[in-house]
């Protein structure tokens, strides 16, 4: 796909979701960590479902840091992988206290420095806390729509990323971040896409399949 094709995908998909935005509950910035690592293999409603328990007993970093770890686990158990996902909130919440003064940082060699952050979490905690869209965070959605309308032929989350970055000017990768995540709840739904109403159809390779 070409720039000016970049160009016009992004825009029929803001007209199709204006509204395109974050979808986990957060107030502060340790807390949008945390709900990232929880939506790990799980969806953000489930992850909107348990945070306001876990917030309402973890209410600083030092209370994340000091918590028992069966307490939390018990909290977090339905979101999946609640053993991981304890043990990484808990040495993350150290982390921040010892390394970072309690303060979450911003950039993202400081960020994956974290337990349970990886370059996909930074991605989101830079652009939904701090306004920063230095990359794109490519989830499974953003990996199955790029490959499906040429966005990027790559099978690895950082090489899509890269195809990405260098299609779409700095300033539309914070749009591009969420859009990509909407379509794909929305519309471009893994087992049941419904391409007859999708508004990028004309640069999708397998809706030309359908019409052939
Ligand atoms: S046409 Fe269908 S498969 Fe292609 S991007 Fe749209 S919804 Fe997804």
């Amino acid at each position: 796909m070409n720039k000016n094709d970049a160009k016009e995908l992004v825009n029929l998909l803001k007209n199709a979701y204006p509204d395109a935005t974050c979808s986990l509950d957060f107030e502060t910035p340790f807390q949008l960590v945390v709900a990232v690592m929880l939506s790990a293999q799980c969806t953000d409603e489930r992850v909107n479902k348990t945070t306001p328990e876990l917030f309402s007993r973890c209410k600083s970093i030092e209370d994340f840091a000091n918590i028992d770890i069966s307490e939390l686990e018990k909290i977090i158990h339905p979101c999946g992988f609640y053993k991981n996902k304890a043990k990484n909130i808990k040495l993350c919440a150290k982390q921040v206290i010892e390394n970072f003064n309690g303060v979450v940082p911003h950039s993202m060699e400081e960020l994956t420095s974290l337990a349970g952050v990886g370059r996909k979490s930074a991605n989101v905690i830079m652009l939904e806390v701090f306004g920063i869209a230095e990359g794109i965070a490519v989830d499974t959605h953003a990996k199955r729509i790029s490959n499906l309308v040429g966005l990027s032929n790559k099978k690895e989350p950082e090489k899509i990323e890269q195809d990405l970055i260098k299609l779409f000017p700095k300033d539309a990768l914070k749009d591009i971040n969420h859009l990509l995540v909407w379509h794909g709840r929305n519309t471009c739904i893994a087992r049941h896409p419904k391409c007859l109403e999708c508004p990028i159809n004309k640069f999708c390779n397998h809706f030309k399949t359908l019409k052939t």
